[in-house]
């Protein structure tokens, strides 16, 4: 068979095929995953008469003003409160596909429209507001603008009931932030733990570039940004005081974990 003939043959066999192809298959779902720091235990409730009916409430104790974090990578569409109704100080994520997931009820909020974040990005605290009567995370996926049943890593969640959930979120490579320490020249003590009470591990010279895995609370410490409770780990059994670390932010990074 000639050569020319040939391609003819397959240009027309791909011109057949370009048009059975649907013209918007199916996007498959984002990995979605637990709206809180990596580590953390949570338990989560759904029941028949939530609205949306497929809503996550979640709960632990002393919960207000925990992070909340993104369940997957995407761009903030509503940063919106609604006072004392409904939802009160709510975000929405958009994940592409028609994929939204909505985190309500908040205290804070830290994110705002237009925000790229990724998963484990911090984008607000738990709270009590809108028509809430106590504090927890209200949360919900949707797709087209449906609720649907909430999956994490393609689990499907308890229909109905109660049961924990424990986050594997930011868990991996890519939550760490670079930071810098900076101090009036003395160098910077590092700690065992979180606070000025741990055993000191070392010392770092001002200037010196760390890399922050997570960060937690403790001490609270007056330092070069202030004064500030949060300690960020800088290696496994080291902690340094952030308050001589410039990160860029004041408070806790956007998508760096909670240890
Ligand atoms: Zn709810």
């Amino acid at each position: 068979m000639p050569r020319r003939l040939l391609t003819l043959t397959a240009a027309a066999l791909m011109a057949a095929a370009a048009v059975i192809i649907p013209a918007a298959p199916a996007v498959a779902a984002p990995t979605f995953k637990v709206p809180f720091p990596c580590g953390q235990t949570w338990s989560g409730q759904t029941r028949t008469n939530h609205s949306p009916p497929n809503s996550i409430d979640f709960n632990r104790t002393n919960d207000v003003d925990d992070p909340v974090v993104a369940s997957a990578s995407g761009t903030v569409d509503r940063v919106t409160d609604l006072g004392n109704t409904s939802y009160g100080k709510y975000v929405r994520i958009n994940h592409g596909g028609g994929y939204h997931t909505y985190y309500a009820h908040l205290n804070a909020f830290r994110v705002s429209v237009g925000q790229t974040v990724r998963h484990g990005t911090v984008i607000g605290t738990v709270g009590s507001t809108g028509g809430s009567t106590g504090p927890h995370l209200h949360y919900e996926q949707r797709l087209n603008g449906a609720d649907i049943r909430i999956r994490f890593n393609g689990t499907l969640a308890l229909y109905w009931g109660t049961r924990n959930y424990t986050s594997d979120n930011g868990c991996g490579s890519g939550s760490t932030a670079p930071g810098t320490v900076r101090t009036a020249g003395t160098p910077l003590t590092v700690r065992s733990g979180p606070g000025t009470g741990y055993a000191s591990v070392g010392t770092l010279a001002t200037g010196t570039n760390v890399t922050i895995h997570c960060q937690t609370t403790g001490t609270s410490v007056t330092g070069t940004y202030g004064t500030s409770n949060i300690w960020n780990r800088i290696g496994s059994g080291r902690f340094i005081a952030d308050a001589y670390t410039y990160t860029g932010h004041s408070g806790f990074i956007p998508g760096v974990p909670r240890c």
